[in-house]
This record gives structure tokens, sequence and C-alpha cells, in this order.
């Protein structure tokens, strides 16, 4: 499981030099500073560099905080950055205003570094729990590999990718042969570990960056592979299981042999329509089942 960056950085917009400045000092040496002097700026640097962080200046000529507060919450690549108002107006209205704009707080100019520090940690702590919470949500609890919430989703975008840049997209499902008589030869905690290995030599046949292999559900597994036609995804099947025979990890109850197995259906296409088919999905699966009923331990193609 690969762990989430938690080196954050702050976006500081202030009109007046000495505040920016101010602000830098203060955080500087703990995170990456960005600083923007307006509001368009603000915008750009917020869009550009996402932020983890920003802490914004109310009383700004041209584009107010108000305003840059709500051009963020326009935008879908920056509505979630949450945002704290650091200002000169210090009436409870004022406060109200920013905090109900979808601010996460609000400073009160002059203020007391010790006190914006903490603030300033405190939501980034929060910004790094809800990281934390997505990324565990969209990982497999047993093998650490994504999951099928993370499949899906990523499949919908890989298609939507590979439609408008006319690329093949190929998928192999692929199912562990006789998993029932492994648990019952070896346990359901051998079962366990068992898994882990073979999400790992998935992972090690699947390595280009786009490729996603992730966990369907119990012994079935997908991998998503963009931009991959349908004689390397082939291969890649056939190299998979030249891997996993190479690992040779022991099933004493398979009828195919003293070592476990892998049956893979597999299918390619180069989307054609804007919306997902589930065809797609399926005639893999189809595959699948024939590898299955035709022998196992084998890979068969949609077509
Ligand atoms: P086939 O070759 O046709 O795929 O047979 P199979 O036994 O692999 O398939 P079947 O669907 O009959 O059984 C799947 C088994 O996988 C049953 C279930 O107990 C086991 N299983 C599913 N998830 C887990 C898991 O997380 N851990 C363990 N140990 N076993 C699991
Ligand atoms: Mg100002
Ligand atoms: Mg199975």
């Amino acid at each position: 499981m690969n762990l989430i960056n938690t080196e954050f950085t702050l976006l500081i917009v202030d009109d007046e030099k000495q505040n920016r400045l101010l602000l830098t000092e203060l955080f500087g040496t703990t995170y990456k500073i960005i600083q923007a002097k307006n509001g368009v700026q603000a915008l750009e640097k917020a869009r550009q560099h996402r932020p983890d962080l920003i802490l914004l200046d109310v009383l700004m000529p041209e584009m107010d905080g108000m305003g840059v507060l709500r051009e963020l919450k326009r935008d879908d690549a920056t509505r979630l950055i949450p945002v704290i108002f650091i200002t000169a107006l210090d009436s409870a209205t004022d406060e109200a205003n920013g905090l109900n704009l979808g601010a996460v707080d609000y400073i009160s100019k002059p203020f007391h570094p010790p006190i914006v520090r903490v603030r300033v940690h405190n939501q980034l702590q929060l910004v790094h729990q809800r990281r934390l919470l997505e990324q565990l949500a969209s990982l497999d609890g047993l093998t650490g590999i994504p999951n099928r919430r993370q499949f899906d989703a990523t499949l919908l975008k890989e298609w939507h990718r590979c439609q408008r840049n006319q690329q093949p997209l190929s998928l192999i499902v692929a199912d562990v042969d006789f998993f029932k008589k492994y648990n019952d030869a070896l346990g359901h905690a051998a079962g366990d570990r068992v898994l882990q290995e073979v999400a790992a030599t998935l992972r090690q046949a699947a390595r280009r960056p786009g490729d996603l292999v992730a966990r369907y559900g119990g012994e079935e597994f997908v991998l998503l592979l963009p931009e991959t036609d349908a004689t390397s995804a082939q291969a890649l099947a056939e190299g998979l299981q030249q891997l996993l025979h190479s690992k040779a990890f022991a099933h004493p109850n398979s009828s195919l042999g003293p070592w476990l197995t892998m049956s893979m259906g597999g299918n390619t296409i180069v989307p054609s329509t804007t919306a997902l088919d589930p065809e797609f999905f399926a005639l893999a699966d189809a595959a699948l089942y024939r590898a299955k009923h035709q022998g196992r331990n084998q890979v068969r193609w949609a077509n």
C-alpha cells in the first residue's frame, strides 16, 4: 500500500506584500508556499498547483476574497480545497458571511502567529484524514490493491479517454482455479495469504503506469490496460500465467496439477460510444467462462 504524500502546499493570497511575507515566514519552513497578490492570480495558481489549503485575504482591489472563494467553489478542480479567510474585517456578520460561503475558518487581522499556525495545522490534519479515508475506501483490505469500486470508476474514465483518442482498451478478468478446494485443503488463512501473493503477481505482470490491477471480488481479479491492443494484452495474459507457474504456489487439491493456476478471459475494444458499453465487461467474463469450461488454466479472448 503506498501511503499518501504528507508534504502540503499552501497558497497565500494577499494584495499587501508585507502580509504575504509575514505568512511565508510563518509557514515557509513547514510547508511549500505559493503566493498570489490578487484574486485573478489566486484562481490561476489554485488551478495550476492544486494547493492543499488557501489562506485568503478578503479586502483586495478588483476581485475580493469573497469573489475568489465563489469562483473556487464553481470549479470542480478547486472546489474541495479548504479556504481560511484572513482579514481585517472582524464583525460577526463578516465572519458569518465568510463561513456561509464555504470558508473552513476565519481569522481576523492583526493575527497572533501561534494561533494561525495551529489553525492551519488543524485544517491540514483534516485534509490528511479525508485523503486517507478516500484511499482506504478505494483499496481492498486483504490485498492492498484497488477494489471493485475503484475499478468501476477507472473503467469509466479510461473508456472515455480511449474513446476520445480512438485508442484500444483491453480488459482481463482472471479467476483462481479450484480455490474452494484450496481453502478446503490448506485452510482459509492460507487462502488469504495466497490471494495476497496472487495480487502481487498480477501487479508484477501489469506494470505500465496506466495499467490498473484490482480485486473484483473473492478470488476474481481484473486488469485494465488502456492503450493496449489485443495482441499485447494477450501476450501480457500469457506472461502472467508463466509468471504464476514460475512462482509455483502449492495447491494440493487441484485436479490440474500440484500448483495454483488461474483462468482468464479478455476483451479489447476501441470505444465508439461515449457511454460505457456493459458488453465490454460481459464479453471478457464470457471468455473467462469458456476458459473454465474448456479445462481451466488458460486464456480465452472475446471473439
Ligand atoms: P473455479 O475453478 O470454477 O473458479 O472454482 P472455485 O472453487 O475457484 O470457485 P468458487 O466460486 O466455487 O469458489 C470460490 C471460493 O473462493 C469460495 C470462497 O470461500 C473463496 N474465497 C472468496 N474470497 C475469499 C477470501 O477472501 N479468502 C479466502 N481464503 N477464500 C475466499
Ligand atoms: Mg488586503
Ligand atoms: Mg475460482
